[in-house]
């Protein structure tokens, strides 16, 4: 139900091992955005144990109002008591909009929260806008397999709620002057309430790349034609400092390993340059990549779809391209 109490932006503030989510902070830099479309302010809400010192943290980028719950209960996500205290928190406060990351456990806790609050959700969003009009939070997100984007509305009840992925807002710098109020709120869960007991925590290995932090990247996909073809993008990427990436044709052909994997189903990347190699541009690999900053395609089809997401474009064959730009390179 929408009431006229129903304002405030907020964000759900994850943390893993006493570490804020890199999600949480692009988020509050959108949530800035949508707040002053809206009139409002921006709320973290943070659960966990010994967090205090993280509750400023969310303040520097960009949170008004912290709502802190300092507990052993919050120490690990827990389904049950995660829920809880936050449904309670949202029938109190009634915000206006809620932002989650979709990570693993904020695609876990967002569709219960909505559910208990009565509301609708949209999930994945990849854009976030407020509509002129009506003033409703307008949520984008791929569909029918990434082939169109819809644009969902929430009309007639509040909070309205969304799922962001990712890697796809840009965080704002920290920003140690900024104020904010942290609220403690009390803990509100019983233990006989949490049905989901944590016997163990196993950390998965680190992948053996994380294209998401590298700065410059050097993509190949089918057009390459063989495997081989990477140790000639790797040669690229050793004089640039950069690390190896791929579409989703090439990971497909097992020329290179799934986490390189850039797009709808690899990741989200904003290195300061992304190379596209023999990558035609599907919408689905676009997806993935379309915020780097500067973006370089390499294809020999003049009109691939890539060159109109790229900043500079080679027409030309890559084995031709390739070792021409490592020896202008190194000539630097
Ligand atoms: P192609 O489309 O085959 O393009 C190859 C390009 O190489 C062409 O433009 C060609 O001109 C060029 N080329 C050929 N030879 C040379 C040469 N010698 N020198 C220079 N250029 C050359 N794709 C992703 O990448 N990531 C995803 O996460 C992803 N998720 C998907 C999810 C769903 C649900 C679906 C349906 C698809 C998904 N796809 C994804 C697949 C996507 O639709 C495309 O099929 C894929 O991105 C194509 O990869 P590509 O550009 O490497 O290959």
């Amino acid at each position: 139900m929408i009431t006229k109490e129903n304002q405030g932006v907020w964000v759900f503030a994850e943390q893993r091992d006493n570490q804020i989510q890199p999600v949480v902070f692009e988020l509050l830099a959108k949530s800035k955005e949508i707040a002053s479309l809206l009139n409002t302010d921006v709320t973290a809400i943070l659960l966990g144990k010994d967090v205090n010192n993280l509750a400023n943290k969310l303040v520097a980028y960009g949170a008004d109002k912290v709502l802190l719950t300092d507990n052993p209960i919050f120490r690990t996500y827990n389904t049950d008591a995660y829920t809880i205290q936050i449904a309670h928190l949202l029938k109190e406060h009634k915000p206006e909009v809620v932002f989650i990351g979709a990570t693993h456990n904020g695609r876990d806790l967002a569709p219960r929260l909505a559910a208990i609050v009565d509301t609708g959700l949209t999930a994945d969003c990849t854009q976030l806008d407020v509509d002129e009009e009506t003033s409703k939070l307008l949520m984008t997100r791929p569909a029918f397999g990434g082939n169109l984007m819809a644009t969902i509305i929430c009309p007639e009840h509040n909070p309205q709620m969304a799922t962001v992925r990712p890697g796809v807002f840009i965080p704002e710098e920290e920003d140690l002057s900024r104020k904010g109020e942290i609220i403690k709120i009390d803990n509100i869960v019983k233990p006989e309430q949490i049905l989901v007991k944590i016997v163990e925590e196993i950390k998965e290995k680190a992948a053996a790349v994380d294209i998401t932090e590298a700065s410059v990247l050097v993509a190949g996909g089918r057009g390459l034609g063989k495997a081989e073809g990477f140790d000639l993008l790797q040669q690229l990427a050793d004089v640039l400092d950069g690390t190896l990436a791929a579409s989703r044709a090439a990971v497909d052909e097992a020329w290179i390993g799934h986490s390189h994997q850039v797009g709808q189903t690899g990741k989200t990347v904003q290195p300061d340059l992304y190379i596209a190699v023999g990558i035609s541009g599907a919408i689905q690999h676009l997806a993935g990549m379309s915020n780097a900053r500067t973006i370089i395609a390499i294809n020999k089809d003049p009109e691939a779809a890539i060159f109109k997401v790229a900043h500079y474009g080679i027409v030309g064959d890559y084995n031709l391209v390739i070792p021409e730009l490592i020896k202008a390179i190194k000539n630097i």
